[in-house]
């Protein structure tokens, strides 16, 4: 970081610290060379790789259309509002630390079933057979015994969320 007075390429970092709730950091310099002082403000670069749809199609990445999807999946159910941020932020950290500047949108379907599979089971479901549009409806129902059989709770009943999903009255 060149200093902003003189030119001088170098530049001592006499303090440091986090701001903006750790999203960013506050630097005070100060020039070698004239002494004089300045501050500077870094980030991390946020931006998200574009989604490739399967028709080879390009689109942005979209925040609010992976939360509305979340949130939909997860309507009624126990998990709170906290809990789906959180989600959304570990899907995002993923697709960043991929380091690509494209990913498939079944990467991120499979980062959402990641995240839904941990959060609730029901939800899991829902959006998982929508996402895989019921071809592969025999081994869901044999992953989401297994994952009931392992979690020791109450075994998720397939066939009524199912149901509840396609309901055109949309009770679950
Ligand atoms: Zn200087």
């Amino acid at each position: 970081m060149h200093c902003p007075f003189c030119g001088e390429a170098d530049t001592k970092v006499i303090d440091s610290r986090l701001v903006a709730e750790g999203d960013q950091v506050r630097r005070r310099r100060e020039c070698l060379s004239c002494r004089e002082r300045f501050t500077t403000f870094e980030s991390a670069e946020l931006v998200m790789p574009r989604v490739v749809k399967q028709d080879g199609t390009r689109q942005p990445f979209d925040e609010e259309k992976l939360r509305s999807g979340l949130m939909k999946a997860l309507e009624k159910r126990p998990v709170s509002i906290e809990e789906i941020d959180a989600a959304l932020n570990r899907i995002k950290f993923r697709l960043r630390a991929t380091g690509e500047r494209e990913v498939k949108s079944m990467q991120l379907g499979e980062e959402v079933m990641t995240e839904l599979r941990q959060l609730d089971k029901v939800a899991y479901v829902r959006f998982a057979s929508v996402y895989r549009s019921f071809q592969d409806i025999n081994e869901f129902k044999e992953e989401i015994e297994r994952l009931s059989a392992n979690s020791g709770e109450d075994p998720v009943d397939v066939a009524k969320v199912l149901a509840g999903n396609h309901s055109s009255k949309g009770k679950a």
